[in-house]
């Protein structure tokens, strides 16, 4: 008996490295990129141990749990780190990044989240891009949440370490993911002595496996199901035309934040400015006296499919999360979004208007 998941020719070297290449045109980089075979955290975790070390002075941009993370990472990593929080319903601005610099010339390295599903805020990185690259240090980007959603530009923005996943905006496998790695992020870590080597962290097991043998023998087993998901979800990116899936996901957080703030009964965008809203995620703010979760419950009791979520952690009371990944980036979705929420509110005794918020969404997405 087949079956789909079962079974399957081996997947060799040239095929993977063909899913690399395709990795590669989709972020427009010469880089080398090399596809990790595990979740995004992964290659996130691998890129800051291969490059920080005691001798590292970084600035660690915060707009997001995924920033806190990579605080803790370099500080393991004997790096001297500057934080720069900004507040989750916002974004930082290059000026921000260009006052930390002038503090602390010293710098070295500057971790930084483009887009953060978490919060629904999205960061300028081609103007802090500017910045980085005045200074000399070296640029790590997690992209995880941005790519697939809005441009990312790895080479145009000046960014050494550049890391995607697949299931977000891809709507791919959450089981793999990629890094693009500049000749400056490959030297820096090859003069780490703290870099991970013969480790499941390891990039530089990836240069010298499989990138300097050019790329014809597999070091180990391929994470076959995710990588043919991985080639899937960049295929069907290629076909659709990525400038059109990235209106679609611009057009769902437009015509989201416009139809919340239609609906009324006390909603609110969660990023205060729009300039500063991603366009994987809307993030709302549950009216004051009302629990995100269980109002998310209640829009899910009236449909499970609709991709809605209570904020993690400590924003489980006050963050309600649209998520726009991939295929869930249409009309029909939003507006079951807002149907639902609204169901929710009603039911809470807030005054709504639904018909006001699904013309708002319209709108805003023809916009
Ligand atoms: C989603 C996401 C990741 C990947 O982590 P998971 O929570 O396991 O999906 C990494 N970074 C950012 C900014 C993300 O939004």
């Amino acid at each position: 008996m087949t079956h789909p998941f079962l079974d399957l020719p081996p997947l060799g070297a040239a095929r993977f490295a063909a899913i690399e290449d395709r990795v590669a045109r989709l972020l427009g980089t010469a880089h080398d990129v090399v596809i990790t075979q595990g979740e995004a955290l992964l290659p996130l975790e691998g890129a800051i141990r291969g490059t920080a070390g005691p001798g590292t002075v970084a600035l660690n941009v915060i707009t997001g749990p995924y920033g806190q993370t990579f605080g803790d990472w370099l500080r393991d990593c004997g790096a001297t780190v500057h934080d720069l929080a900004v507040p989750f319903d916002e974004a930082v601005t290059a000026e921000r990044v260009r006052e930390a610099f002038a503090e602390h010339p010293e710098i070295g390295f500057v971790s930084l989240v483009h887009a953060e599903a978490a919060t629904g805020n999205t960061n300028p990185v081609a103007e802090i891009g500017e910045v980085v690259k005045a200074h000399g240090a070296l640029f790590y980007l997690d992209a995880v949440a941005s790519v697939g959603a809005e441009p990312v530009l790895p080479d145009a923005w000046g960014v050494d370490l550049c890391v995607i996943g697949a299931q977000k905006a891809l709507g791919g496998p959450a089981g793999v993911s990629a890094v693009s790695v500049s000749e400056r992020a490959w030297a820096r870590m090859a003069a780490n002595p703290a870099a991970p080597r013969r480790s499941y962290l390891s990039l530089l097991d990836w240069k010298e496996r499989w990138i300097d043998g050019g790329r014809r023998v597999l070091p180990h087993a391929p994470a076959q199901l995710e990588m043919l998901g991985l080639e899937a979800c960049l295929e069907r990116l290629e076909e659709a035309g990525p400038r059109k899936v990235m209106a679609r996901h611009a057009s769902a957080a437009a015509a989201t934040r416009a139809g919340a703030l239609a609906l009324g009964g006390g909603l609110e965008p969660y990023v205060r400015a729009a300039r500063d809203a991603a366009p994987v995620a809307t993030t709302l703010r549950a009216p004051a006296g009302l629990d995100a979760s269980e109002l998310v419950a209640r829009a899910l009791a009236t449909d499970p499919a609709l991709p809605l979520a209570a904020g993690g952690g400590a924003l489980a009371k006050e963050m309600i999360r649209v998520n726009h990944y991939g295929p869930a980036a249409t009309r029909g979705v939003v507006r079951g979004a807002l149907a639902a929420l609204g169901t929710a509110l009603a039911e809470k005794g807030r005054a709504i208007d639904p018909e006001g918020a699904r013309r708002a969404a319209e709108d805003a997405w023809t916009a």
